[in-house]
Order: C-alpha cells, then structure tokens, then sequence
C-alpha cells in the first residue's frame, strides 16, 4: 500500500498517519521530518534545505522531490509507506508519479471554522514543552503548566492570523491535487471531524478493505 494523505493543516492526519503507519508496520514519511534529518545530518541537500529556511523562503519542488523520492528507496519503504504532507503542489504530484504507484490518497475533510477552533485553541508550556488545548485538553489551570508550573502559551503559528495564511496556502497549492488525484480515480474522502480515535478506526476500515 503506498498511501498520500491529504489534507489542510489542523485536520489530524498527521496523528492518523503515525497510527496507522504501527498498526500496519509501514513508515510514515514527513517532509517537515525529512527536512529536519537532512539538515541534522548536513547531507548536501541538507545544507540547500537549511540556507532556504533560514532565509525564511519555501523549500523549491524540485528540492522536496529529490528528498521524498530518495526516501522512498529505502528498504523499509519497498512494500508501502505513507507520505505525509507531501505533494503539496501538482508538479510534486506529478513527479512522484513518475517515481511511484500510489494505491490510494485519503482526503481529510474538514471545514474552515472547525480548523480555526482546533489550531487557535493550542498552548505550549514555554518550560517544557508540553502541549495543551483550550477545550479539549485544558490544563488544571487556566494559562499555567500542570506538569511544571510553566507558563503556556500561544505558538505563533497557531495565531488566528498565520493560521488563515495558512489555509489560504493550502486552497490555493494544495487543494487542485484533490481533482488531480479525483480524476485518476485515487481518492478516498475521510471525514476529520470525529475524535482521533474514531478517524482511526474508519481509516483503518477503509484500509483493510482496499
Ligand atoms: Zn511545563
């Protein structure tokens, strides 16, 4: 099974692509991970990778393609993966078919206004990290860490401001890929909007019957 997962940020596929990728031992491929490892490891394309980001420009295609699709001959992913956040754009996708059969894409479906309560309600201990939510994982109390005592906070990302940047990125770069992949009769639309437990157990539904 090599398997896309798709869909906009705050919609819990990277949650559901971790789970799925150990209970049906296959590996689950981030960029954002692959990244981060290139450059710890400063590997060639590691150290293009790191003087893009640090200028604070985007990772070209071409950049991203070579380092997805050198993952993709490793060992571990001969007989299946799960590509997380990657394409992200046509060209990618059309790259990696040229360099991969996918079996299936899973769309994450999830509205605007439901990503926006998600994504702004996150805090982050300033001390040790430790992540909470406004609503569904609050701490004992409000603004303080129950494991240390630090002070939460929001990330900038998850401000209302960067978050609709980021799901305007997305509509604009991401979503053509949803007809792309509709077209070739790839895609399966998952609804986001139940607890992480229960997307799980209709993924793994879904996977087990393809
Ligand atoms: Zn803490």
């Amino acid at each position: 099974m090599n398997l896309i997962f798709l869909g906009p940020p705050g919609a819990g596929k990277g949650t559901a692509a971790a789970r799925v990728a150990e209970e049906f031992g296959m590996p689950h491929i981030s960029t954002g991970d692959l990244f981060r490892a290139a450059i710890k490891n400063e590997t060639e394309l590691g150290l293009q990778v790191k003087a893009i980001t640090e200028k604070g420009d985007l990772v070209p295609d071409s950049l991203t393609i070579e380092l997805v699709n050198d993952r993709l001959k490793d060992g571990d992913a001969a007989n299946g993966f799960i590509l997380d956040g990657f394409p992200r754009t046509i060209p990618q996708a059309e790259a990696l078919e040229t360099a991969s059969k996918i079996t299936r894409v899973l769309n994450f479906k999830l509205d605007d206004e439901e990503i926006i309560e998600r994504l702004s309600g996150r805090r982050v201990c300033r001390s040790c990290g430790k992540g909470y939510h406004v609503h569904f994982m609050p701490p004992k109390k409000p603004g303080i860490c129950d494991v240390c005592g630090g002070e939460l906070y929001t990330r900038k990302d998850d401000s209302i401001e960067s978050i609709k940047n980021r799901l305007s990125v997305y509509a604009e770069q991401t979503e053509p890929l949803i007809e792309f992949y509709r077209s070739r009769d790839l895609l399966s639309d998952v609804d986001a909007k139940p607890s992480a437990e229960r997307v799980f157990d209709s993924l793994k539904a879904m996977l087990e019957a393809l």
